[in-house]
């Protein structure tokens, strides 16, 4: 048993670093400042450290040399979701470049590295928000639920370094519903977002509209919601990209960043996009120059974030084989009939089990690591609380790597 521990928690990219618990045989027990979903991923029992080949259990060196066998004989892996530490995402990046592999999150729509690449967008970084940041717009209900503690530790202030005395900022959260008990609300269906947007930059510029409402939402409202952003000296605009509910998402985000632009002109405005995994794209880009969507087929980082999607690759079959690496969290194995190894601390939930399966740990409970917050402005190190005999998603690629 460890008592009073300091914990950093690698659940979402805030990564809280001021979580305090105890480790009582291999669970960690969050006793201040965890959120449900930090106390529930923390408590949860160690998982199973058996491998698996076509679901019979093996030892992890048999299982490494049967994934290194599968790509041998590949001709086109994909390494997806790619949900691991700073080392690990290395380690995927340098086994993609021997196998001539393509790297892709998957499930992060690439969305705001879109916007950035073909307009530009002036982000900020939670501390900033802390600290100078008398307005902020959250779109959509559902960034409270992905990122618990979001307003707690940037909005619910007790002091800040450039006030004598902490003044609370406004939160206007635009969506169908709202826990926040200090927010105003501004009931919009979210498929309007992109007329919304539209009108509130044409309310700027004193564009004459001739509609009253978007969807439910009167356009006075949205004019008190522009004179209010006007008054504001640091505004900022934070999104969910992955749960915005509505089509055409890489446009919504470039009309976000435009609008945020757009307000600079009069007073100080900021963006910021919170998105799931932020680690492995940062780590790609310093590897190689370029965002996920790399392919390495030609022994050379090649960045197409339509053509190398990997989605579309493993639907058109022309990816042969899967590696599937998440280290944090149950997830959903996407459904092809193509061989499929899993690095991750769970069996994911999937139609049919995977050709291998070799469990790893979780950074920051079953070993030490770094991850990228999510405002890409600091990596933060974590800590090993347990040892329950799980490795790390780069020691198992290494080996793999070695074996080919
Ligand atoms: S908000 Fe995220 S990082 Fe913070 S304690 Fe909860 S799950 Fe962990």
């Amino acid at each position: 048993m460890q008592s009073n521990l300091t914990i950093t928690c690698p659940f979402c990219s805030l990564l809280c670093e001021d979580l305090n618990g105890s480790e009582i045989n291999g669970r960690l027990y969050v006793q201040t400042h965890g959120c449900d979903k930090a106390s529930t991923c923390f408590a949860k029992p160690p998982p199973s450290p058996l491998a698996r080949v076509f679901d019979k259990i093996v030892s992890r060196e048999e299982a490494i040399a049967e994934a290194a066998q599968l790509l041998r004989r590949a001709h086109l892996p994909v390494y997806a979701n790619l949900d691991t530490d700073v080392d690990g995402v290395r380690a995927v990046i340098s086994l993609a470049k021997r196998t001539g592999g393509v790297i892709d999150q998957i499930r992060t729509p690439c969305a705001s590295v879109l916007a950035l690449q073909s307009s530009g967008c002036i982000t900020t970084t939670l501390t900033e928000i802390r600290n100078r940041a008398d307005l902020i717009i959250l779109i959509g209900a559902q960034v409270e639920t992905h990122f618990p503690r979001l307003i707690e530790r940037c909005l619910q202030r007790t002091e800040t370094l450039f006030e004598k005395e902490a003044t609370q900022p406004d939160i206007v959260v635009i969506g169908e519903t709202s826990h926040i008990s200090q927010a105003t609300t501004i009931p919009l269906a979210e498929h309007f977002l992109p007329e919304f947007i539209a009108m509130l930059k044409a309310l700027l510029v004193d564009v004459p509209l001739q509609a009253q409402q978007v969807g439910e939402v009167p356009v006075a409202e949205l004019a008190d919601l522009v004179e209010r952003m006007q008054q504001t000296h640091y505004g900022v605009i934070a999104w969910h990209t992955e749960s915005l509910n509505t089509g055409h998402i890489d446009l919504v985000v470039q009309a976000l960043c435009e609008l945020v632009k757009a307000f600079n002109k009069i007073t100080r405005f900021a963006a910021l996009p919170l998105e799931d995994g932020i680690t492995a794209r940062q780590v790609c880009i310093w590897q190689t120059g370029f965002p996920l969507r790399i392919n390495f087929s030609r022994h050379f980082p090649e960045y197409n974030p339509w053509q190398f999607s990997s989605q579309r690759l493993l639907s058109t079959k022309e990816a042969d084989t899967l590696v599937w690496i998440s280290s944090f969290a149950q997830t959903q194995l996407p459904d092809y009939d193509i061989p499929t190894i899993v690095l991750a601390n769970q069996l994911p939930e999937s139609s049919r089990p995977p050709d291998i399966f070799i469990p790893v740990g979780t950074p920051g409970l079953d070993h030490s690591g770094y991850l990228f917050r999510v405002d890409q402005a600091v990596v933060l190190p974590l800590q090993q609380y347990r040892e329950v005999g799980l490795p790390r998603v780069s020691e198992i690629l290494r080996k793999i790597e070695a074996s080919l």
